[in-house]
């Protein structure tokens, strides 16, 4: 039988807070698949709280290096992670998907306005600008055969346009909010020392 590391993390709290989230995790183990987890494996959790460490690495490293085996050691460490930070986190993660659904939105008017020209009634349609009649079976990208100007109605570029306009929105609030968080960590004043988590970490039998 050998040994692996095994691990979770959980917000601040008390050692009975500990004891609680470990049994319910062998709980879970135990429930899953009818096997029993390696956290099945451990005599029980060790009360090392007092010491605070200054990220996760460093906290894993030492529980790793000081428990026995069957054994877990619980500590606290700083995470950048917690509160203010994962708020900032969660807000970046929202605008970059308003910006993905804004791209995403173009290039569907797009396929569908280059669809619409190419399976129009009248089998050809001419350049405004070249005055070429073009054969609309051979246009795929909506632009002209000859001279390469888009044969878009206006109203299809006016609603191109208008969705092109909302990808450039979505671009400057990301911008704009990261530097305001930029700001915010270099003048200090994002939370740092106060977002302590506990880390319990050992080795279970495998
Ligand atoms: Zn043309």
């Amino acid at each position: 039988m050998g040994s692996c590391n095994i691990e979770f993390t959980m917000k601040n709290g008390s050692f009975s807070d500990v004891r609680k989230k470990f049994r319910s995790e062998q709980e879970d183990c135990e429930y899953n698949d009818g096997y029993s987890g390696e956290i099945n494996t451990i005599d029980g959790v060790t009360d090392k709280l007092h010491k605070i460490f200054p990220d996760i690495n460093s906290a894993q490293e030492w529980t790793l290096e000081n428990c026995e085996k069957r054994e877990m050691l619980a500590v606290r460490y700083v995470s950048i992670e917690s509160t203010k930070s994962k708020k900032m986190k969660d807000k970046i993660d929202g605008l970059e998907e308003k910006l993905r659904k804004a791209e995403k939105e173009v290039t569907n008017l797009r396929e569908k306005f280059n669809a619409d020209i190419k399976n129009a009634l009248s089998s050809t349609i001419s350049c405004k600008k070249c005055e070429s009649k073009i054969n609309r079976s051979y246009v795929n990208n909506g632009a002209c055969l000859v001279c390469g100007n888009l044969l878009y109605s206006p109203t299809m570029k006016n609603r191109l346009n208008a969705k092109i306009e909302k990808i450039s929105e979505a671009k400057e609030r990301l911008k704009k909010y990261r530097a305001d968080i930029k700001n915010k960590v270099d003048n200090g004043s994002a939370e740092k020392n106060q977002n302590l988590e506990i880390l319990v970490s050992g080795w279970a039998a495998s």
